[in-house]
Parts: C-alpha cells; structure tokens; sequence
C-alpha cells in the first residue's frame, strides 16, 4: 500500500514588517503571514516573486527565528551580486511589500529541545541561519542540551548574528560558541583561522560534557561536504549527521 501524500503547503502572501542589515552581505527581512504560522527550528520556506509577465522565480530560504519568537518569521538573505532573487530583496524589497511564501517546508532537517543533546552544529557562512533557529529555540526554551556551534565566515564583519551568539556564549549555560575565519586572524582565545577540519571538529565535541547525539551541517554544497567528512573523521556516526546544501 503506498503512504498517504503530505499535504502541499499553500502559497500565502505575507507582509515584510521590518529589515535590519546584519552584515555588509546579509539583510534580516521579517514577515508577517496572512495565515497561522507555525514552525519548527531547521525548517525553511519558499518565496516566490512574479513578474507582470508571469514569469516567476521561486527560492527556498531557512527561518533565522525560533518558534516561539512571536514576531513574524526572520529570513537572512545573503546578496548574490549576479543573482535572480537575493539582490531584489536587498535592493528592492521594503517594508510593507506583500510577497508570496510557502511553509514551513522541510522534515529532516529540525531540532527541538525535547530531541535533547548535546548537539554539534556547524555553519558554514548563510547556513548558519537554520542552526541560528536551533541556538535561539534552545535559549528561549531554556533548554539544557548542551550545543556548540562552530561557525564558518571569511571574516569578522561577515560573522552574521555576531554580537547576539557572542552574547548567549558569555552565559557559558551549556552553549558553545566557536568562531572560525578563514581569510583573516581569529580574534578570541578559542577561535580558530582556517577552514573547518576534523581536529577542529574533535575540540568542539571536547566542549561538550558528552558525545553528540545529533549533528547538524548547513552552508553551500563544497562546504556541507567538506564539513561532514571532517565529522565522519573526527568519529561521529554517519547516522547521526544530518545536513542542509543550500547549493553551490
Ligand atoms: C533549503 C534551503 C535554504 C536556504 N536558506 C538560505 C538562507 O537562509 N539565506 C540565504 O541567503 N540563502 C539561502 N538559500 C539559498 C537560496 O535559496 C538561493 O539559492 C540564493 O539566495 C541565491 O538565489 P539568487 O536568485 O539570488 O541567485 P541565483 O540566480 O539562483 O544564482 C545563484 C548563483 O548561481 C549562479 N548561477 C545561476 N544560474 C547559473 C547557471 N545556469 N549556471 C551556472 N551558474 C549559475 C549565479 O551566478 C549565482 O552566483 C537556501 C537554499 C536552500 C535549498
């Protein structure tokens, strides 16, 4: 017997309530949807932007904010200078503007407190975003599975969410934040400046007071899978990994 269909999430408009610049490439955009919302952390939606024409471009983008957050849903756009839809929401966008959305989508890649922990996370620069909804769903929950989160950007400026993960790492609750850049100099003791490797993967899992029950890796697809190797290498079970490829 073949298993029931899931439901198609429908298209819903959904209004942009605020924009706030998180970094010289990626703008935060908030929306509210017309329809309850209800999502869980991991999980991303479509937008789709049409033409009067009808021709349409439709991407997915991950939900920055935790469930619980209230606000509207966060989306974090990196601006792709040749690209199709993400300089139209940095150059055109503005609040007020109706766009089209489709959510939550995605099953796999989510965590919610009661999965429990530790957890091992690893972003790789926009990828940090699903894992940003993890970090923010743990804090408001006030979740006690352990999470260290190593996070992958070229550099400081480029650190998205920088000052809000620095903040929840000084409570030092049980969430680890550790920084790596790779074209300029760590700034903090426990930081690192090179590509994510497996020694760099084994330490972070040396912060945490058990093995990892659940791994979780976002970014574009060399990166996912540079940084599930580095896992697999570091001796964290294929099994336990789960990742989100964002594309090239
Ligand atoms: C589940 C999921 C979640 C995501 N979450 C986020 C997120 O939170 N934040 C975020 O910033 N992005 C996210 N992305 C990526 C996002 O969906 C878009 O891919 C990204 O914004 C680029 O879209 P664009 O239209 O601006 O660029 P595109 O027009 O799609 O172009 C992307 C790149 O591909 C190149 N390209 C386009 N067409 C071709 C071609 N025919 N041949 C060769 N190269 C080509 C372009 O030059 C450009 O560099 C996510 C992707 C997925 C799958």
């Amino acid at each position: 017997m073949s298993a029931e269909p899931l439901p198609q999430s429908p298209w819903q408009t959904a209004t942009i309530s605020r924009i706030e610049k998180r970094t010289p490439r990626v703008t935060s955009f908030w929306f509210q949807p017309s329809r309850p919302f209800v999502h869980q952390a991991g999980q991303h939606v479509d937008v789709r932007l049409s033409a009067p024409d009808g021709y349409q471009a439709r991407r997915s983008y991950s939900i920055a904010s935790a469930p619980e957050a209230g606000a509207g849903i966060e989306l974090a756009i990196e601006r792709l200078d040749d690209g199709e839809v993400s300089p139209f929401f940095h150059d055109v966008a503005a609040v007020g503007d109706e766009i089209e959305l489709r959510g939550p989508l995605g099953g796999h890649f989510i965590w919610s407190d009661s999965d429990g922990g530790p957890l091992l996370l690893v972003g790789g620069g926009s990828g940090v975003v699903p894992l940003m909804a993890m970090v923010r769903h743990r804090a408001l929950r006030k979740s006690a599975a352990p999470i260290a989160l190593v996070f992958s950007a070229r550099v400081w400026d480029e650190v998205i969410f920088r000052d809000e993960l620095i903040g929840l790492d000084d409570r030092r609750d049980g969430f680890d934040l550790v920084l790596t850049l790779t074209r300029e100099q760590a700034r903090r003791p426990a930081d690192y400046s090179r590509r994510v490797d497996a020694r760099m993967i084994v330490q972070a899992i040396e912060r945490l007071p058990k093995a990892p029950v659940l791994a979780y890796v976002c970014g574009s697809n060399a990166f996912v899978s540079a940084a599930a190797q580095a896992m697999i290498d570091a001796g964290i079970p294929a099994r336990l990994i789960r990742t989100e490829r964002y594309g090239v």
